[in-house]
C-alpha cells in the first residue's frame, strides 16, 4: 500500500457492519477509480446526518427535530403505542400494516451481559409517557427472539403498572426471526391478529 490516506479510507470503511479487509479494499478503490463524484455525495451525507440526526425526545426514532413528523402529526392515534427494537422493525411495520397509532423505539433490546438495561432503553421515559393516561394499548412488537421476549414481559409489567393494556404480536414471526426481515403479509397478519399479553 503507497498511500497513507488510501489506507485510512479502507480502514474507515471497516466500520460499517459485515464489511471485512478484502470489501472495504473494494469499496475504497471502487470509489476512487469510478465513483469519486458518488464518494463526495457519501462523505458529505454522512457528515450531515451525523451532526444533524438525533433522536426524537417522544420516541426515540431518529429525527433532525426534537420532536419526529410522526409524534407531532394530528393524524396519528395517540391511544395506541407500539413499542420496537429499531428503527428499521419501526418502518417495516410501518411499511406493511396500516398501523395509525405512535411508536417508542427502544434503540436495543434488554440485555444484562452487554450492560444494556430498562435506562440504556429509555424505559423510565416510556414508563413516564405510559403515566400520562392517554396510550391504552401498548403493542410491544420486540422480535421473537429469546432477549426480545424477556423484554416483551418487562414491558407488559410496565405497562401493567400504568393500567394500560399490553399486546404481543401473533405467531407467525418465525422464532429467532427479526422483524425487519420478515415479509409483509405474515408482518401485517401477524400485527392485526394480535392478542393481549397475560402477566
Ligand atoms: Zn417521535
Amino acid at each position: 500500500m503507497s498511500s497513507a490516506l488510501l489506507e485510512q479510507l479502507i480502514e474507515a470503511f471497516r466500520v460499517l457492519p459485515g464489511v471485512g479487509q478484502k470489501s472495504a479494499q473494494r469499496m475504497a478503490y471502487h470509489v476512487l477509480e469510478r465513483e469519486r463524484a458518488g464518494g463526495q455525495r457519501l462523505s458529505n451525507a454522512l457528515a450531515a446526518a451525523i451532526e444533524q440526526v438525533g433522536h426524537c425526545t417522544r420516541c426515540r426514532d431518529f429525527s433532525e427535530t426534537e420532536v419526529c413528523a410522526t409524534c407531532a402529526s394530528a393524524a396519528r392515534d395517540a391511544h395506541l403505542l407500539c413499542a420496537v427494537e429499531s428503527p428499521a422493525d419501526r418502518l417495516a411495520i410501518e411499511q406493511a400494516t396500516g398501523y395509525r397509532g405512535l411508536y417508542f423505539v427502544l434503540q436495543g433490546r434488554l440485555s444484562p451481559l452487554d450492560g444494556i438495561g430498562p435506562r440504556e432503553l429509555g424505559l423510565d421515559g416510556l414508563g413516564a409517557r405510559l403515566a400520562e393516561g392517554e396510550v391504552q394499548e401498548l403493542i410491544i412488537a420486540t422480535n421473537p427472539t429469546v432477549e426480545g421476549e424477556a423484554t416483551a414481559h418487562y414491558l407488559a409489567q410496565l405497562a401493567r403498572q400504568h393500567g394500560v393494556r399490553p399486546s404481543r404480536l401473533a405467531h407467525g414471526v418465525p422464532l429467532g426471526g427479526e422483524l425487519e426481515y420478515v415479509d409483509r403479509g405474515t408482518l401485517s397478519h401477524a400485527f392485526g391478529s394480535r392478542s393481549e399479553m397475560g402477566p
